[in-house]
């Protein structure tokens, strides 16, 4: 584990186990000024969370602890462990096009202002006209070639805040195998998530933490710092998937691609309700941005949820390109007790 490794800012780099082992300093969240935004939801239309959701060859464990919520109060979680590689899918990538001739098929996305773009070589190949910027140069111009973080050493060095000069101009990306030596794993994390959720008084701010964990094992991860990516002329490319690797959370999720992925895997309700793929971080589950149809939800909240009488109170997810998942958390989310020290398992 590298500890020196600065990466909170870049990749949205936030900790798996973030609130987790470093028991002390566990954040509140701060929303005394957030306006009204008061939440007003039923305790009917709460519901307990259920662990069945998840797909088993994600996980490596879970098991109920007592935990202390955003609120101070003391409450039992779910402490789930998983794997880090998504359990409904045999393969991750592609990234970063390797020539500038390269089509989506060979290649991964970016995203920019609530667009997901195919990272194609062409799409490369004219950053500078679609930053409006000289200063890009993402490839070679006589071989055509991509520059790519392709070893460890360099995509370590391009996923700090201070990339060095260097790595400018690359196309970053990392290898989930420098952080796992088992196929179809990546790096564990562990999650604590409110056996039931709690209603918070006002909205609670994501704050560059945890979003959630999706049912196939992934990490949905905050924002993904995109102004910082840019102005060191990089491009952190992204899968089909919206995700990416980092060497702390390993792949991790910065959106969910129902359009033209199906990632993560979900299954339309029998009503036409969007499917369900994630738990958020306060115990709500996360469904599709869209239903069967293809419409949207128009009654969401700020935090992108709502309740209906089949589900209680639910999120829908933000769209592919919008850099986020949901806006902010309705329930109290949870830390490990002092008492409870968690596993790390770091690098695993
Ligand atoms: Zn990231
Ligand atoms: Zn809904």
């Amino acid at each position: 584990m590298k500890t020196e490794y600065i990466i909170p800012l870049l990749f949205s780099g936030t900790l798996a186990l973030a609130g987790c082992g470093s028991s002390d300093d566990s954040e509140v969240v701060d929303t005394t000024d957030d306006s009204d935004s008061s939440v007003d939801i039923e305790d009917d239309d709460v519901v307990d969370v259920d662990t069945s959701y998840f797909d088993l060859a994600s996980l490596d464990s879970i098991e109920v602890v007592e935990c202390t919520l955003s609120n101070n109060e003391s409450s039992t979680c779910y402490q789930i462990t998983v794997k880090g590689f998504p359990a409904d899918r045999s393969e991750i990538g592609p990234f970063c096009p390797e020539v500038i001739t390269a089509t989506a098929e060979d290649a991964g996305k970016w995203f920019d202002d609530g667009v997901l773009y195919d990272l194609t070589g062409e799409f490369i190949a004219n950053l500078d006209e679609f930053y409006n910027d000289n200063n890009w140069l993402l490839y070679d111009e006589e071989s055509g070639e991509v520059n790519i973080t392709d070893t460890q050493t360099s995509c370590e060095a391009a996923a700090v805040v201070d990339v060095a000069e260097e790595y400018h101009n690359y196309c970053v990306q990392c290898d989930l195998d420098y952080y796992s030596d088992v196929e179809g794993e990546g790096i564990y994390s562990t999650y604590l998530i409110p056996t039931t959720p709690v209603v918070r008084d006002s909205a609670g701010d994501i704050d560059g933490e945890n979003v959630g964990v999706a049912f196939n094992g992934v990490n949905l991860a905050a924002a993904a710092p995109a102004e910082v990516i840019l102005s060191a002329y990089t491009i952190a490319a992204f899968d089909d998937c919206v995700g990416h690797v980092n060497p702390v959370a390993g792949y991790h999720y910065h959106g969910a691609n129902h359009g033209d992925g199906d990632c993560p895997a979900i299954a339309f309700e029998s009503d036409g309700h969007g499917g369900a793929f994630a738990y958020a971080m306060d115990g709500f589950v996360i469904y599709s941005m869209l239903d069967e149809e293809g419409n949207e939800a128009t009654d969401l909240d700020e935090c992108r949820g709502h309740t209906d009488d089949v589900r209680g109170y639910h999120y829908h997810s933000a769209g592919p390109g919008e850099n986020a998942f949901i806006g902010c958390f309705t329930g109290e989310t949870a830390s490990a007790d002092d008492d409870n020290e968690m596993d790390e398992r770091p690098g695993r």
